[in-house]
């Protein structure tokens, strides 16, 4: 799909649609679908008729009724390179020029039509690895985290106020200014942007979610059993941008987070240049990983190699799994606890796919620590928010003790003042060039 946004889009479709008996653009009604052509006017084509480029439903939404709020047209075409790129480059002869990234969403923001965090969001939507996230971020799309956030800011303007006719009314003011209401509604400001910025632990995790590095000898079982675990349920994203194939990265989603596997092989015996850097990429994947699955298979017992693998995960936090346990042999369980004292042990055959369910909640058991995700409650999750809402909370604090102590109300408001532009900065009712160019700078194209 094509998108213009613009003032101009409707005078640019115009020279550039032929569509039986739907009439110059300017008469069209908003919100309607036409079918047609694509036409480039310059050349020729069948029966000296001007050249067809495709075959396309074009959909128009006036201004303010769109989603930058200007004139948009879309046009629906078939979804090849060629069509795509010839449409495109009529477009833009025509008058048009290329969106910048995330430069739809920002028009929508710029005129608008949405807040900051919840321009944020589309961007969370887009790159969300689970259901579970997908739906925190469709929520703060549409509005939860601005509505909690605002709540908050009408509290403390309302508090400001107060201190702000008792600064400058001091006479008539202070007989019915109320030193301990007002310290009652600065605690209950405080609680709220505590318990908001508390979700973040909860937010952060589903939306980075967990590293898991899978580490063991050659031929321990390790493939096999990153294939049992993604073969159900996948995550809606596999590949992770950053990451290439040689390293093998799978998502799966346990309790609603993401968990990254990484297949760390070959770490032990590199035989060629492009294995080396493969060790490099697994070692990176071990410092990283939250948790490692250390393999051990229970035919051989744990062996030289297994030791020196030890030596490179010593430190981390280590999950023992023995594999093969559908060979009919008796593990060797107390040599593996003298080697590895204290750390948890499952038995599983990757072959025969027993023991992953034990597995997988001992994953969720170690790295969510009994965190069940409420996805019902506003969830923060973006890094920028977390800390405008920490300041937010720290300034609050900062105000209650100077009126606690019978400082003077112009410090209590000045700190209440800065708080609600702590706020302001999440939703973007403060936000200057430069933070709009970064948050959208990380858009992809078209959106
Ligand atoms: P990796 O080198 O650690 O990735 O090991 P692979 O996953 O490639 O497995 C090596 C060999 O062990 C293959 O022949 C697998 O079929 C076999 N294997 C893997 N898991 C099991 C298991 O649970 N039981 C048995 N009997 N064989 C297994």
């Amino acid at each position: 799909m094509i998108r213009l946004s613009g003032p101009a889009s409707l005078a640019i479709i115009g020279q550039m649609f032929r569509s039986a008996g739907s009439g110059s653009p300017s008469s069209w009604k908003s919100h309607t679908v036409r079918f047609g052509y694509i036409v480039d006017r310059t050349q020729k084509g069948l029966a000296s008729k001007e050249a067809v480029i495709d075959e396309v439903l074009v959909t128009f939404m006036r201004s303010p009724r769109s989603y930058t709020c200007e004139d948009v047209v879309e046009i629906s075409c078939h979804g090849g390179p060629a069509p795509v790129r010839a449409i495109l480059a009529l477009a833009l002869r025509l008058g048009a020029r290329l969106a910048e990234p995330g430069e739809f969403t920002k028009r929508a923001f710029l005129n608008g039509r949405i807040d900051l965090a919840q321009a944020e969001a589309v961007q969370d939507i887009i790159q969300a690895a689970t259901e579970t996230f997908l739906k925190v971020s469709v929520n703060q799309l549409k509005g939860a985290l601005t509505l909690e956030v605002e709540l908050i800011r009408a509290d403390l303007m309302d508090i400001y106020t107060q201190l702000e006719a008792a600064v400058n009314f001091p006479e008539e003011k202070l007989e019915t200014f109320d030193r301990q209401q007002i310290d009652l509604l600065i605690a209950a400001a405080g609680r709220k942007t505590r318990h908001l910025q508390e979700s973040g632990r909860q937010g952060r995790l589903l939306k980075e979610g967990v590293s898991v590095a899978i580490c063991g000898k050659p031929n321990v079982g390790k493939s096999s059993l990153l294939n049992v675990l993604v073969r159900e349920p996948r995550a809606i994203v596999t590949a992770v941008p950053g990451t290439t194939r040689d390293t093998i990265e799978e998502v799966i989603p346990i309790a609603g987070v993401p968990f990254r596997l990484v297949d760390t092989a070959g770490i032990l015996e590199p035989r060629d240049i492009i294995e080396q850097e493969a060790v490099k990429r697994s070692r990176a994947a071990i410092e990283a990983a939250d948790l490692i699955l250390f393999m051990l298979d229970a035919d051989r017992g744990v062996t030289a190699p297994d030791k020196e693998l030890l030596e490179l995960i010593r430190g981390k936090t280590i999950l023992v799994v023995v594999n093969k346990c559908d060979l009919d042999i008796e593990v060797p369980a107390d040599q593996i606890r003298q080697l590895l004292p204290g750390q948890g042990m499952i038995r599983i055959s990757a072959l025969k796919g027993s023991g992953i369910e034990e597995l997988r909640d001992n994953m969720a058991r170690i790295c969510l620590q009994d965190t069940t995700v409420n996805t019902d409650r506003v969830l923060v999750n973006n890094l920028r928010h977390l800390e405008a809402l920490g300041h937010c909370g720290h300034l609050i604090e900062q105000a209650q003790g100077s009126l606690r102590q019978g400082l003077s109300f112009e410090f209590v408001s000045d700190d209440i003042k800065r708080a609600v532009d702590e706020l302001d900065r999440i939703t973007g009712r403060r936000a200057d060039q430069d933070l709009l160019e970064q948050i959208f700078a990380t858009f992809c194209l078209g959106k």
